[in-house]
């Protein structure tokens, strides 16, 4: 963060903002940009790559699935909204650490104890580890006495919209990027590809809900796409994971995303289509009995 700390320093708020007598490396001065830039960089990421995904990628047509709830963009917009500058309060407290020099960051490639094997050795042990993180946090979440208090209103959307992909209870959200935040204050990490890597993460998980269901046949069993992802909405205790099936094979809650197996929401819709030029019920009769059964007991 300390880059983008100091790119914001010289180029607009040392020249232009701040009184020349305020030293760049006083900590409230440090605070407070932090927090303007983490707002604005959260702002930025959310809107350009979400607008994007929801106008380029997400279909459309999962906007008639019977789970689409009534102005749902409009209010998974609002709810981001209201819990983005709320996540960012700690979030601005550990990129104020990372900045005062607590985490073992580097600046150049020639600053890791392995070259370049190091940097992309460290952006794998990034992935798995911030994946192993998250789907235990995130089982954590689905805890009975931890679930309505925390998670419950990411699981309001239940056939969810690019825009769904950062709304989240503030402490659910935070909690759920820990990881990120830690890794660097556990293991060595090369500075730009710690900024590459977050951005990817974020787009990562707006891809988790943008509805394209389809993953390249031979990555189907090991990666978590948005079918995965739009099960664990759908049906609750199932692909908890972030990018990888791992931990939930390992943890036993892996789930056969239902978009592969015939039965998905653009399954649904598209049955739902016909039985209404036939009007011969409403053809997602299997989904809605599975979903109702998961929703009685949340
Ligand atoms: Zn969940
Ligand atoms: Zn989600």
């Amino acid at each position: 963060m300390d880059l983008v700390l100091n790119y914001a320093d010289s180029s607009v708020l040392t020249p232009y903002v701040y009184p020349a007598t305020w030293p760049e490396e006083d900590p409230f001065r440090q605070l407070i940009t932090l927090f303007i830039v983490t707002n604005l960089g959260g702002l930025v990421i959310y809107f350009l790559f979400d607008t994007l995904s929801y106008y380029f990628i997400f279909d459309h047509s999962l906007k008639k699935h019977p789970q689409f709830l009534e102005n749902q963009v409009a209010r998974e917009i609002k709810y981001s909204m209201k819990s983005l500058p709320l996540i960012s309060v700690p979030t601005v407290a550990i990129f104020f650490a990372e900045v005062r020099g607590y985490s073992r960051l580097y600046d150049n490639i020639e600053d890791s104890p392995y070259g370049w094997f190091g940097v992309i050795f460290s952006m794998l042990s990034f992935l798995f580890f911030t994946d192993m993180c998250i789907y235990w946090i995130h089982r954590f979440l689905h805890h009975k006495l931890v679930y309505k208090h925390l998670h419950k209103p990411h699981h309001t959307w239940k056939v969810p919209t690019p825009f769904a992909s950062h709304a989240f209870h503030p402490l659910d959200g935070f909690l759920q990027s820990v990881p990120y935040h830690i890794y660097p204050f556990l293991f060595p990490l090369h500075k730009v590809t710690y900024l590459g890597l977050y951005i990817f993460v974020n787009i990562w998980t707006v891809s988790i809900h943008d509805g394209n269901y389809r993953v390249p046949g031979a990555l189907k069993e090991i990666i978590n796409g948005a079918a995965h992802h739009t099960d664990h909405h759908l049906y609750f205790d199932y692909n908890y994971g972030q990018y990888f099936t791992l931990w939930d094979k390992i943890g036993g809650s892996f789930k056969n995303p239902s978009a592969f197996e015939g039965t998905g929401p653009h399954d649904c819709v598209k049955k739902l289509k016909e039985s209404e030029s036939s009007n011969m019920g409403n053809g997602c009769g299997h989904e809605k009995v599975q979903n109702g059964d998961s929703l009685k007991n949340k």
